[in-house]
């Protein structure tokens, strides 16, 4: 499935220039327009998932493979130190584009970025209230 007004089914299936990496029938990699560092790239199924929760899980297990295969090639061609994938669902989660993509950030020493989270500080019982809402 398609969506006509989605920019990434756009560049996911080459109607819209990308510099892309890496192509097969159900994926493209593509550098970000706007970079945390160098060689900072999107990984976007050409079929159209506004994020996880509607990505198939066959298809989420494939995509998992590509990031293996581009992670390895990062390393060895641009030299990074280490690397974040990283995904956002929701605009309150940093989603700005409704077509699942996964990051994939290339990490270098100094490379002046910081992805993170503040740590939290539950006490043992909210952990295990937690724990009893999500685990079956
Ligand atoms: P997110 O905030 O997770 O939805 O990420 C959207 C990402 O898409 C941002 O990092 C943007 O820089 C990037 N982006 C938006 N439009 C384009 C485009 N036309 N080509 C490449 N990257 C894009
Ligand atoms: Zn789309």
């Amino acid at each position: 499935m398609k969506d006509e007004k989605c920019i990434f089914c756009k560049i996911a299936n080459g109607e819209i220039p990308s510099k892309t990496l890496y192509e097969d029938d159900r994926f493209r990699v593509i550098l970000d327009l706007g970079p945390a560092t160098r060689g900072h790239a999107l990984i976007l199924p050409k079929e159209h998932y506004a994020d996880l929760y509607e990505l198939p899980e066959e298809t989420a297990a494939e995509l998992m493979k590509v990031a293996k295969k581009m992670a390895a090639r990062m390393r060895e061609r641009l030299g990074c130190a280490g690397l974040n994938l990283v995904q956002n669902n929701g605009d309150l989660a940093g989603q700005t584009v409704f077509h699942f993509h996964m990051h994939m950030i290339p990490r270098y020493q100094g490379d002046g970025q910081k992805i993170g989270w503040k740590p939290g500080g539950p006490t043992e019982e909210e952990l295990e209230e937690i724990r009893r809402e999500i685990a079956d």
